[in-house]
């Protein structure tokens, strides 16, 4: 095959990654198989060994079986995976052969990324990512062809598609503004200022050199403008959006493992617990997520948790770490190619802002959710580690996060200063 696409280096400086063999990826994720995915697992023998099909079928798709917690079945009890043990890197399943690394092709180029939901690109340790193009590359060109052809049709807002250099200027001017010196709860509110602003416009005739004049407007506004547009709690709807929201980024039915109820009651389940989010309030306990073990919280007392403070030296550290944490993940959710296009259910830019507010307001939320789990007043750095890794699951693999429910959470939540009023509080 031709390579069709060069593939960039991920923007974001300083990010790293190299597995540390923690296996919680093993344990998050349902892997879902390719036909030579498919070919190798049964070429390789397991059925005899395992007493069990290694490959389930799901919805006319094949996947990696699961045990009852949901972990793989290959997974070993010293966190390695039994098929690489075996057989080597290259005779697992692509996806697993990928993760973390992303690649989102557009027209030009394909641009590399990385998912936060591995513990080693959340603590930042190991090789620079950038020297792991060449890496991604290869898998990708092993297995995943179609991320390396271009892609057209990439837009800007509603149908209005993108020109030359627009999402670049819009790439760039949000960067600036989410490195500035402002506190982190300050570059948050005006990245939601502007999602809102720009969901509102109309954009049919900003075109060009005028979209661009258009962000320096805007951008240069923002530290005039947002003092004098103070932020009210959200409503009671809003908060129900924000709850549906989490629940759709948390959500995580696992139909797949040994003893998983029938389809029929893993839907009444998931409805149960789909109304649990949204309605779930005062003293009412948030529905578990995942395979979680340990404490639970009602939805009263994650709301009372604060921001991690800064009274204390150690706490104003575990602030610093978090603003950093955060700003490497928005640079890398939104540098990656992971917030509009390819990388995101092929989005428009301006409904990829909205949405990337909705998320961050969702890490904000399970911190919290997190420390109220363990009584604690007000957040940690684990705590938005934590968060920030059950929340990036779901970027971009979650078709459920690409369909109607989540553009009309959007269209409701861009107006009333929605957007604001839902990611205030939380940093
Ligand atoms: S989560 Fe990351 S560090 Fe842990 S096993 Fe998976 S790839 Fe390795």
């Amino acid at each position: 095959m031709n390579i069709a696409l060069p593939v960039l280096a991920l923007a974001t400086p300083g990010q790293r990654y190299t597995c540390h063999g923690c296996g919680n990826c093993c344990r998050d994720f349902t892997v879902q198989l390719r036909p030579k995915d498919v070919a190798r697992i049964v070429e390789q023998g397991w059925m005899a060994r395992l007493a069990t099909n290694p490959i389930v079928s799901f919805r006319g798709q094949h996947y990696l079986r699961q045990r009852a917690d949901g972990a793989c079945i290959f997974l070993m009890g010293d966190g390695r995976c039994q098929v690489h043990a075996e057989y080597g890197f290259e005779a697992k399943p692509i996806a697993c052969q990928m993760f973390p690394y992303m690649v989102a092709p557009s027209h030009a180029t394909a641009q590399m990324g990385v998912s936060f939901a591995c513990q080693s690109v959340v603590e930042n340790k190991g090789k620079l990512v950038n020297e792991q193009v060449n890496d991604a590359l290869r898998i990708a060109l092993r297995g995943l062809p179609e991320t390396l052809r271009p892609v057209t049709g990439l837009t800007l807002a509603h149908k209005r598609l993108a020109e030359p250099g627009e999402i670049e200027w819009f790439t760039k001017r949000l960067v600036a503004w989410i490195e500035s010196d402002s506190p982190l709860r300050i570059r948050l509110d005006g990245i939601a200022w502007i999602a809102q602003a720009l969901a509102v416009a109309r954009l049919t005739r900003v075109r060009g050199a005028r979209w661009n004049e258009l962000l320096d407007v805007l951008f240069d506004a923002l530290a005039a403008e947002l003092p004098l547009h103070p932020i009210a709690p959200p409503s009671p709807r809003q908060i129900a959006q924000l709850q549906s929201a989490i629940f759709s980024r948390t959500e995580d039915p696992k139909p797949l493992a040994q003893g998983a109820p029938s389809r029929l009651m893993s839907i009444v389940n998931q409805l149960r617990r789909s109304r649990a989010w949204r309605t779930g309030r005062g003293t009412r306990v948030v529905p578990a997520m995942g395979s979680q073990s340990g404490g639970s919280a009602s939805f009263a007392q994650v709301w009372r948790v604060t921001a991690a403070s800064d009274t204390h030296e150690s706490e104003a550290q575990a602030r610093e770490a978090i603003d950093a944490l955060m700003t490497r993940w928005l640079r890398a959710s939104i540098e990656g190619g992971r917030s509009w296009g390819s990388g995101y259910y092929g989005w428009n830019a301006v409904d990829g802002l909205a949405a990337l507010c909705i998320t961050t307001a969702s890490i904000g939320w399970v911190a919290r959710y997190e420390a109220a789990r363990e009584a604690r007043a007000s957040v940690t750095l684990d705590d938005v580690r934590r968060a920030v890794r059950r929340i990036d699951r779901t970027a971009g693999r979650a078709p459920w996060l690409g369909r109607t429910s989540e553009r009309l959470r959007i269209a409701f939540l861009v107006r009333d200063d929605g957007l604001r009023r839902v990611l205030h509080g939380h940093f």
